[in-house]
C-alpha cells in the first residue's frame, strides 16, 4: 500500500510540524518548499496524498492543485488544502479549485490523521 505523503508548504515551522505528525502515524513523508517543487515531486514520487499550503510565492496552492488535477500523471492523487483562510467564501473558492478536502491552520494534531484516513484506499 502506498503510504507516501507529499507536504507542499513554504513555512519551515509548519513543514516540520506536519512532517512530525505524519511520521508519528507511520507515513512516508516527502517535502516541497513551493508550488513548482510540489508539482515536480508529485510526478517524481507519486504520493497517494498531498498536503498543500494555499499561500505561497510563485505557484500558490490553488494554481498548483489545478495543474495537478489537469495532468493525467497526477490527477488521482488526493490533495488536501492546508489553509489559514477562515472565511466561508474563501473555503468555497478553495474547494471549487479541485481540492479533495481541507484542514485549517493552526493544524490540529489529532484531526489531521483522521482527515488523511478518510482518503486512504
Ligand atoms: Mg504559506
Amino acid at each position: 500500500m502506498n503510504r507516501r505523503i507529499l507536504i507542499v508548504e513554504d513555512d519551515k515551522k509548519n513543514r516540520i510540524l506536519l512532517h512530525d505528525i505524519l511520521k508519528y502515524h507511520g507515513y512516508e513523508v516527502i517535502e516541497a518548499v513551493n508550488g513548482e517543487e510540489g508539482i515536480k515531486k508529485a510526478k517524481e514520487y507519486n504520493p497517494f496524498l498531498i498536503l498543500m499550503d494555499i499561500q505561497m510565492e510563485g505557484i500558490n496552492g490553488i494554481d498548483a492543485v489545478k495543474i495537478l488535477k489537469d495532468s493525467p500523471e497526477t490527477k488521482d492523487i488526493k490533495v488536501i488544502a492546508v489553509t489559514s483562510f477562515a472565511m466561508k467564501g474563501d473555503m468555497e473558492n478553495i474547494m471549487r479549485s479541485g481540492f479533495d478536502d481541507y484542514i485549517s491552520k493552526p493544524v490540529d494534531t489529532r484531526q489531521l490523521p483522521d482527515i488523511i484516513k478518510r482518503h486512504l484506499t
